[in-house]
This record gives C-alpha cells, sequence and structure tokens, in this order.
C-alpha cells in the first residue's frame, strides 16, 4: 500500500448540470461541462500532477457517457453525487428508500461507465438528513463527503437546519455513527468533512471574495501543520462556464417573496461573480498554494487506504 505524506489535499469536483448564471439545472451548461470544462481540468490536473475524485450525478452521466469515461479513462477516482441536482430530490429531503434508489442508481450508471467500483458520494448542494448514512451502507458507499465542518451559512443556503449540525461536526476525518453522517460512531461510512471557517473554503467563496480565500488558505495550512487535517477544497467544473452574454431571469425556487429574494436573487446575483476564465485563475491559485508548500493531492478513495488517519 503507498504511503502517504501527512500534508494532503483533496480536492474533489462536483460534476452536475446546473447553469449558476441561470441558476437553474439545464442541458446546454451539462454540454459545454462535458466539452469543455472537464476536459481543460483534464489538462491542468495533469499539468499539475493532481490526483483527484469527480463526484458525477447519474444524470449528467446517462446525458454525457463520454466525459465520464474520459475522466476515468485518465485516472480519476468518479464519485456519486446522486442521481439529481433539484432541490424535491435533495438527500435531507427524501425518505430511506427513496434515498437508497437514487444511490443505487447512480452507482450502478457509474460503475456501467467505468467498470469500476465506486465507493465515495458527496450530496448535492451537500443536503443530507438521519437516514443518508443507512441509506449509503446499505448500497455499498464507504465514504462521504457532504459534512462541511464548523461551516455557518446564515440564510443563504437550503436545507439550513439539518446544516445547523455542520457546527458540532468533528473536523478531522472520522467514521460515522450508524444513523447520523454528523457524529463519530461504528458505521460503515468514513466522513472526509470539507474545509470551513464559518465561511466555507470552497469555489463559489474563492469567486466571490478572493481575498478571504488568500486568507482562508492560510489558515487551512497552519491547521494542517498542527492536525494534520487533510485541506478538502470544493469546486465545480460548471463554475468554468462563462454564460453571461446570455439573458436571464433567476428562478424563483423558494416558496415565499423573502426566501426567494435571499435565496434565489441575491444569491444568485453574489454567486455569479468570476465564472469562466476568472474561476480557472483563482482555482490555479489555490492549487499551487499547496504545492509550494509540498501538500500531496490525492482522491477520496487514495485517502481511504492510505492508513493515515485511524477511523
Ligand atoms: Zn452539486
Amino acid at each position: 500500500m503507498r504511503k502517504l505524506k501527512r500534508k494532503l489535499c483533496l480536492f474533489a469536483l462536483d460534476v452536475e448540470t446546473t447553469s449558476i448564471w441561470h441558476n437553474t439545472l439545464r442541458d446546454a451548461t451539462g454540454l459545454t461541462v462535458a466539452n469543455e470544462a472537464i476536459p481543460s481540468l483534464i489538462d491542468l490536473f495533469h499539468e499539475l500532477n493532481i490526483s483527484t475524485t469527480f463526484f458525477v450525478t447519474g444524470y449528467f452521466a446517462k446525458k454525457f457517457p463520454a466525459a465520464v469515461k474520459l475522466l476515468h479513462e485518465n485516472g480519476f477516482e468518479i464519485g456519486s453525487h446522486s442521481l439529481y441536482h433539484n432541490k424535491e430530490n435533495g438527500h435531507d429531503v427524501t425518505d430511506l428508500s427513496t434515498q437508497k434508489e437514487h444511490l443505487r442508481i447512480s452507482k450502478d450508471i457509474l460503475e456501467e461507465l467505468t467498470g469500476e467500483k465506486v465507493i465515495s458520494f458527496r450530496a448535492p448542494a451537500l443536503r443530507v438528513n438521519n437516514h443518508t448514512a443507512l441509506a449509503l451502507a446499505e448500497t455499498g458507499y464507504l465514504i462521504d463527503s457532504s459534512i462541511a465542518s464548523q461551516r455557518f451559512d446564515f440564510f443563504f443556503s437550503f436545507g439550513g437546519t439539518n446544516k445547523l449540525k455542520w457546527l458540532t461536526a468533528p473536523r478531522l476525518p472520522y467514521r460515522t455513527d450508524q444513523n447520523s453522517l454528523f457524529k463519530k460512531g461504528n458505521g460503515q461510512i468514513v466522513e472526509i468533512p470539507l474545509s470551513a471557517y464559518i465561511f466555507p473554503y470552497l469555489g463559489t467563496t474563492m469567486r466571490i471574495f478572493p481575498g478571504l480565500t488568500k486568507l482562508q488558505h492560510y489558515i487551512v495550512h497552519l491547521e494542517n501543520k498542527v492536525t494534520s487535517k487533510p485541506v478538502v477544497f470544493d469546486f465545480h467544473p460548471n463554475e468554468l462556464v462563462d454564460e453571461s452574454n446570455e439573458t436571464r431571469k433567476i428562478a424563483n425556487r423558494s416558496g415565499n417573496l423573502i426566501s426567494y429574494f435571499i435565496k434565489d436573487y441575491l444569491r444568485s446575483k453574489l454567486k455569479q461573480k468570476n465564472l469562466g476564465e476568472n474561476a480557472m485563475r483563482l482555482y490555479t491559485r489555490e492549487i499551487k498554494y499547496f504545492i509550494e508548500r509540498n501538500y500531496e493531492f490525492v482522491s477520496m478513495k487514495e485517502f481511504l487506504s492510505s492508513n493515515e488517519f485511524k477511523f
């Protein structure tokens, strides 16, 4: 078994058909992700010698199988980002049997395309509930990366109540409870939490507040020196898609006007910053910060088999 260093980066990506510009799911955006964003990320990762995981929705994989095959052929781990990415199918609002069904179908689609076992999962919009740990275990998964320990979203995202449990979730990777991904236990699933310090350390923050992210990666690096906590950064290939030349209407996914204003309108206005080439430039900057400090970039699967942490 390959011995990994303790300075580890897991820069896993979420692949889906979400258009950030239009604030909705859109096959046309998925097509650009498949044909442009994914190939340019493969080039970047080869150039910088990055190993990582792509969490792909079953829906995306069905629509754009060649892109998933390309990722697999280039040596990247394929994980599941569930079957659908819409709010109604979120893993925080669905029951055990629905979650199991979506986990199983997405796993089957991805395994058929790659010929390899899918063991890693990240929930769409990081939305999970108290059925998700069991649903994952019963469908053959081993790793989850949907918990952002000590992240606080204020009112800016859907699934607010469950996400309050992030505040008390452990920071270092841990074996989860059988019935909760938010706490330690003897369950089957190992949690690899996303990096956060109240604000999440991920692509969206990086694009909206590039200055804050410079402070974040400095703190992430300091924490690694003290506790060896791996750096877990979440990026989406669709952040490389610039659709700002297209006219749009910000979709209302909320039930009332106040919620629409905060969770759809305001959030969408913020999230559209630095899409496309700027996102690629900022993302490359994040990766290089850790390369210069001798971090090794690994996939979720490589992390689990590394024996680096005792679960
Ligand atoms: Zn997603």
